[in-house]
């Protein structure tokens, strides 16, 4: 008989151990990575803040926001705005070299930051340039990270970061602690959470670091930026009034219904997955899970179900109201306004009902 393979070495403080070791027990206080981009922080950061103090005020630890820039782009400015949010201490590194996102600067400067100052959970926004970095920071530090989350929580019997996000297709919610390391990392799309009130009496600590690295250092080269002028134009994420159309509409012409109550109300148009794969809307205007995450004042569904994959993206908006031919689609069950009707003959009746309510109240104010 021959013996049987031993076991993979793992090194110490891995594999199956959850308790944290000593040294990672000293981690403490929630961190937000501050995003901004020519001149603009992302406020997304800004929601994660709110997130933070949260989670900090649960754990009796500081909120830390660490921003990373070129000297030449304001970071001191973004620091009080961030302070107003709830940071307490801002981590401020500057340096030529991270004049504009590049992962590779970033991922250093944002881990020297985390070895030094052993923040236990790092916050970062699921746009292109967070989910960029998240990645590239968790394999460096070799610590957990969840992404994509829509809640989040301090566990009441380890204290550590309970993420909760959907998975397998949304069919299940999934909640992930990293019991053995830190720090606990988890990014988070942009609508998921509040935007908390700024508040300008507060106040907090600068600290500035040094990056000491060189440009000949970097493979990654900066030669310009070109907009992308399409995405500007559509801003779902942060629009006040979303109607939305989904496969009970039946034809890419009937979708035209759905823009012109849009119009009338200044809103901007989403749509279901279905719809976008049928070639109906560009992809950029799907709401849900895959798509964008929604939190308008105001959220018209016509002719759309929904489906779990669909409402995580926008059961935060303010009111809902939905149109649709079944009395019986799930999408009455979170609706705050149900009408049970064509969408073909309901979407038209709003939008001329709307416009004449509209130009009466603006002549009254004219
Ligand atoms: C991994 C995964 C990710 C997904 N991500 C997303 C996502 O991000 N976003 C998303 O939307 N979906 C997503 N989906 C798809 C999702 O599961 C549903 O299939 C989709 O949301 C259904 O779209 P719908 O409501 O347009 O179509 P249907 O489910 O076909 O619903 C059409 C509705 O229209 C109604 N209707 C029919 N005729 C009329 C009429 N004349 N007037 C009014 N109502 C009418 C019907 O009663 C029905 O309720 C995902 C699925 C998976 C597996």
């Amino acid at each position: 008989m021959t013996e049987p393979a031993a076991p993979a070495k793992r090194p110490a403080g891995r594999g199956r151990n959850l308790e944290l070791s000593e040294e990672l027990k000293a981690y403490k206080g929630v961190w937000v990575f501050v995003e901004h981009d020519r001149g603009h922080v992302h406020s997304v950061s800004w929601e994660l803040l709110g997130e933070a103090r949260k989670l900090a005020d649960t754990l009796g630890s500081p909120v830390g926001a660490v921003l990373l820039g070129g000297a030449d782009e304001h970071l001191d400015k973004f620091a009080a705005e961030a302070i107003s949010f709830g940071a307490d201490t801002c981590y401020l590194m500057t340096d030529p070299v991270l004049k504009g996102y590049r992962n590779e600067p970033f991922t250093k400067g944002l881990t020297d930051l985390v070895n030094k100052y052993k923040p236990e959970i790092l916050l970062l926004g699921a746009t292109s340039q967070g989910r960029d970095l998240a990645g590239s920071v968790a394999t460096t530090l070799l610590t957990g990270l969840t992404a994509d989350c829509t809640e989040l929580n301090i566990d009441p019997v380890s204290k550590a970061l309970a993420a909760t996000r959907p998975t397998f297709g949304g069919s299940l919610y999934c909640t992930i602690m990293t019991l053995a390391y830190r720090p606990q990392m988890a990014t988070v799309r942009p609508r998921v959470m509040l935007m908390p009130k700024a508040d300008s009496s507060r106040s907090g600590t600068l600290v500035h670091d040094m990056l000491g690295m060189v440009e000949t250092q970097i493979v990654t080269k900066l030669l310009d930026f070109i907009a992308d002028a399409h995405s500007n134009k559509i801003n779902l994420p942060y629009a006040d009034v979303i109607v939305s159309g989904g496969k009970g509409l039946k034809n890419p012409d009937n979708f035209k219904l759905v823009f012109e109550l849009a119009r009338v109300l200044g809103g901007e148009v989403g749509s279901t997955r279905p719809c976008v794969q049928a070639g109906w809307v560009e992809a950029e205007r799907q709401v849900g899970q895959t798509g964008k995450t929604v939190r308008p004042k105001l959220y018209i569904a016509a002719g759309i179900s929904g489906a779990v994959q669909h409402r995580v993206g926008m059961e935060g908006s303010d009111v809902i109201v939905a149109i649709n031919t079944d009395p019986n689609a799930p999408i009455f069950e979170f609706a705050h306004y149900g009408i049970v009707g064509n969408a073909m003959l309901v979407l038209p009746a709003l939008t001329k009902a709307f416009a004449e309510h509209l130009s009466k109240r603006s002549a009254q104010v004219a």
